[in-house]
């Protein structure tokens, strides 16, 4: 993503909002009981922001991150993305926002271990249709933007896990998302590697990315701009708490 010196003075781009969310609530039946898992979120993230979600187990963080991931759709409220309200857009509308727009990064990695870390990083651009050169010219970006330039040939039972991170932010960002969801991303590292992806993350928020980043990890947390807090379904901004 590159913006010229023009852009910088008023190019609404900067300021845009990347999600608006209004009265969002999603219910659960269970049984005869119905579980309240988001209770009516007012919501905006700056495009360009890093966010991050934190709160007790059963608040509602993965539920918030599937509306936002367009996995998953409100009982009420609207989800805007961009232009697009995720809540009352067709199913084939979603689908193509997951394929092109998100990115996601999960704490168990999700890469097929029999495929390189090239392919891993192929297979994400494969719904968006692009020609072979393009794909090729994607999947060495991406994976020199986590730093793994020298792994292409490496598959997931031969790298660390950080590294093994790394390839799943480098498949989430290497279709050029508007946005990189991360639902607990380094839940499953060790201090050091947490610092590598940390430092992944803020490098591509400099470079533009929007970031939404569950965690439980107040060291993660203090990387963001914006620190949000979600409990019984109810949302906080903490920042400066
Ligand atoms: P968190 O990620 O913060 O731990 P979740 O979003 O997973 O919280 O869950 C919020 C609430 O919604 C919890 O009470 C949980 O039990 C409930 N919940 C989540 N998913 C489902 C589901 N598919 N069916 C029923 N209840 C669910
Ligand atoms: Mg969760």
């Amino acid at each position: 993503m590159t913006m010229t010196a023009a852009s910088s003075i008023a190019d609404p781009a900067a300021s845009a909002t990347a999600y608006r969310l209004t009265g969002v609530t999603r219910t659960y039946r269970q049984r005869e009981r119905t579980v309240t898992a988001l209770a009516g979120i007012d919501l905006e993230i700056a495009a360009g922001d890093f966010v991050t979600i934190q709160g007790p187990t059963g608040g509602g963080k993965s539920t918030l991150l599937q509306m936002l991931g367009a996995l998953d759709r409100p009982t009420s409220g609207s989800v805007r993305l961009g232009d697009l309200d995720l809540a009352r857009a067709s199913n084939l509308d979603l689908g193509r926002v997951r394929a092109a727009e998100i990115g996601f990064v999960f704490q168990g990695f999700n890469l097929i271990p029999t495929l390189t870390a090239a392919e891993n990083v192929h297979m994400g651009l494969e719904p968006l249709g692009l020609d072979r050169d393009e794909r090729r010219r994607r999947v060495t970006e991406a994976l020199d933007r986590v730093g793994l330039a020298d792994r292409h040939d490496h598959r997931p039972g031969e790298l660390s896990g950080g590294q093994q991170q790394r390839v799943a932010i480098a498949r989430a960002v290497a279709k050029h998302p508007r946005v990189l969801l991360a639902d607990e991303p380094t839940g499953n590292l060790d201090e050091h590697m947490r610092d590598e992806i940390l430092d992944v993350l803020d490098a591509l928020n400099r470079e533009g990315l929007t970031l939404v980043v569950v965690t439980h990890d107040s060291a993660v947390a203090r990387r963001a701009r914006r620190r949000l807090r979600l409990a019984k379904g109810t949302i906080s901004d903490i920042t400066r708490a």
